[in-house]
């Protein structure tokens, strides 16, 4: 049975605390169920493709704020760069670097969150939160001048055992907390922890999350439609 996308969107904001921000994320779905939770009023989505969402932004009203939160290719930047609202996935200084030519390309200045790894799949990607600090402490990120860091990002492990996920997300806030009491003290701006997916979200705003990234429980499972 296909799922009602407006009645759950609907249903989510009536549930959220204020405060966090619903990113409906529509990687695997086409620019028909994107318009339908638009005519919710829903302006936040979340893609993982470079390539797919420039072509899905195209075809969508300009007032969308398009979230980029799969892992980020350099030769793929280009794409997302004019309009990209907000990227998830930084996972190097590296990237944060070719996002920051990029950006001045565009003349924008893009904000972005660090992604830390810290769920038990090797598969997944992001800093360690000693890599994290490691970046951070060496310094050579206040020199990027078109990137703007606005906090963490962060995925559970894929697993049943609540307490489990519970730590992850903990430990990612406290390193959140860590890190924005050393680098980011006087600055408001450092203040997005993006936590929490179809399985998980409760879980993650009780630990602070202040955007939860909802794709299944939105739009159903993957179509292929390409
Ligand atoms: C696909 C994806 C989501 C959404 O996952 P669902 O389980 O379908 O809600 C959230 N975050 C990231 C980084 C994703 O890749």
């Amino acid at each position: 049975m296909r799922v009602d996308i407006a009645k759950r969107i609907e249903e989510l904001h009536a549930t959220l605390p204020q405060g966090v921000t619903l990113i409906a994320v529509s990687k695997y779905h086409p620019v028909e169920a994107i318009r339908t939770a638009y005519d919710t009023g829903q302006r936040d989505f979340g893609e993982s493709k470079a390539q797919d969402l420039r072509i899905k932004q195209q075809q969508m009203p300009d007032d969308v704020h398009w979230h980029f939160i799969g892992h980020l290719q350099s030769n793929k930047i280009k794409y997302i760069a004019p309009f990209i609202h907000l990227i998830h996935s930084i996972d190097s200084l590296r990237l944060l670097q070719e996002v920051d030519k990029h950006a001045a390309k565009a003349k924008r200045i893009i904000p972005c969150l660090l992604q830390i790894h810290i769920a038990r799949e090797e598969s997944k990607f992001g800093f360690t939160p000693e890599e994290c600090r490691s970046m951070l402490d060496e310094g050579l990120w206040h020199k990027l001048k078109n990137v703007e860091l606005r906090g963490m990002m962060c995925m559970a492990s894929n697993t049943d055992d609540v307490k489990q996920i519970k730590e992850e997300f903990g430990t990612v806030k406290q390193l959140f907390e860590e890190i924005k009491a050393k680098h980011f003290a006087n600055n408001e701006r450092f203040n997005i922890f993006s936590a929490g997916m179809s399985d998980d979200y409760p879980i993650a705003i009780a630990t602070g999350s202040t955007h939860i990234r909802i794709g299944s429980d939105i739009f159903g499972p993957p179509e292929h439609y390409i």
